[in-house]
């Protein structure tokens, strides 16, 4: 039985199993992962899909991370279920892995609506190394593309169509379309930089209906009657927590895995981190998906509390890091 098991692949679940393999250099360390090739760098895909960066480059070498620090890892491995009274994590091909202690880092999901023609080929979400790979495998056939989106990830898959050559229309569903915590003036700023770089952007308009020909997307109608071509259809809408293998184990769930400012869960032997969790402080819970940094400084956390130490994380303003993203990218259009 390993001591410590892992689910997850990405970057809070790599920093605890590391923290882990350090503090406790004699236990045994177990990472299960749904991803053939779990680590790599997601804030670099889009630049990855408009070709200005080598593949290679996304990529942490999970084999030889693994290999040095003797941590096991099973990838393309998905947990199902967990039984709690045998302390087990169950995995998609019938094994049970038991633990004794568990962190749940398995980030979010994006959400598509359900729409007429959402099943039509060239739609994608963009969140993973498998959208971005069907992305770039597309572009050199299309000419048009429309984003329904908003947000930090709405901006990205813009960035990664419209530096690929595309011309880009956005529609953004919300009145405060960008980066809902902060003031009017941060999205105007945002809109006003994806106009001057050529992006048509729409706001308050919604997708109605995808419109296809030969099983293939060619324009998107809107609820304001708008009709947009477009090769290809990307959505960055909601997300949600990829807490599916949870429900009904009576661990306490919200919009993600609810945890302490020490990351346990209200199961004292299962901890959460990164984008699932959902941190319950001064009886507020905060949002889930807070980011890249975060998830590594709670990968830690988490990775020092199922050790034994004392680690607190910080509870901040969400609306610090939303900033932060908001600034640095528009940056990343140069
Ligand atoms: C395009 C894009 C751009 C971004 N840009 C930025 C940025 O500029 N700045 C920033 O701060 N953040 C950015 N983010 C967000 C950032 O990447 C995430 O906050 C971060 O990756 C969260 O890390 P995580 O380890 O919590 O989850 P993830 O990186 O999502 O990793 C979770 C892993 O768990 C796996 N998994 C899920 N369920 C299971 C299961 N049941 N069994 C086994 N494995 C499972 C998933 O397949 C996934 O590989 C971006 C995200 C995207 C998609």
């Amino acid at each position: 039985m390993p001591d410590f098991v892992v689910v997850g692949g990405g970057a809070a679940a790599t920093q605890a199993a590391e923290t882990l393999r350090e503090l406790r250099p004699k236990s045994s360390i177990a990472l299960v992962a749904e991803e053939e090739r779990p680590f790599y760098m997601r804030p670099l895909l889009a630049d990855f899909v408009a070709g200005r960066m080598a593949e290679d480059r996304l990529w942490r070498d999970t084999e030889s991370t693994a290999e040095a620090h003797d941590i096991t890892i099973l990838t393309g491995t998905t947990a199902t279920g967990i039984d709690r009274a045998e302390r087990a994590l169950i995995l998609d091909d019938g094994i049970r892995l038991e633990y004794g202690k568990l962190l749940v880092a398995t980030g979010v999901k994006p959400v598509l609506p359900e729409l007429p023609g959402i099943d039509l080929d060239r739609v994608t979400p963009f969140s993973c190394y498998a959208d971005a790979t069907r992305l770039t495998s597309w572009i050199s056939e299309a000419s048009t593309a429309v984003v329904v989106g908003r947000g930090l990830q709405g901006v990205e898959l813009t960035r990664a169509l419209r530096l690929s050559g595309l011309s880009v229309t956005m529609l953004v569903p919300d009145e405060s379309p960008w980066f809902p915590e902060l003031f009017e003036v941060r999205g105007t700023l945002v809109e006003s930089d994806l106009e001057r770089r050529g992006v048509q952007v729409i706001a308050l308009d919604r997708a109605a209906e995808l419109v296809g020909q030969e099983g293939r997307v060619v324009a998107v109608k809107t609820s304001e009657g708008r009709e947009l071509p477009a090769d290809i259809v990307g959505f960055a809408l909601d997300q949600r927590a990829r807490v599916e293998f949870l429900v009904g184990s009576g661990i306490s769930l919200a919009d993600g895995v609810v945890v302490n400012e020490r990351l346990q869960s209200s199961d004292v032997d299962v901890f959460a981190a990164g984008d699932v969790a959902q941190i319950e402080h001064d009886g507020r819970r905060r949002p889930i998906g807070y980011g890249w940094l975060r998830a590594i400084e709670q990968g830690e956390a988490a990775g020092r509390n199922m050790a034994g130490e004392e680690a607190v994380v910080g509870v901040g303003d969400e609306s610090e890091a939303q900033a932060l993203y908001g600034m640095s990218l528009l940056a990343r259009w140069d």
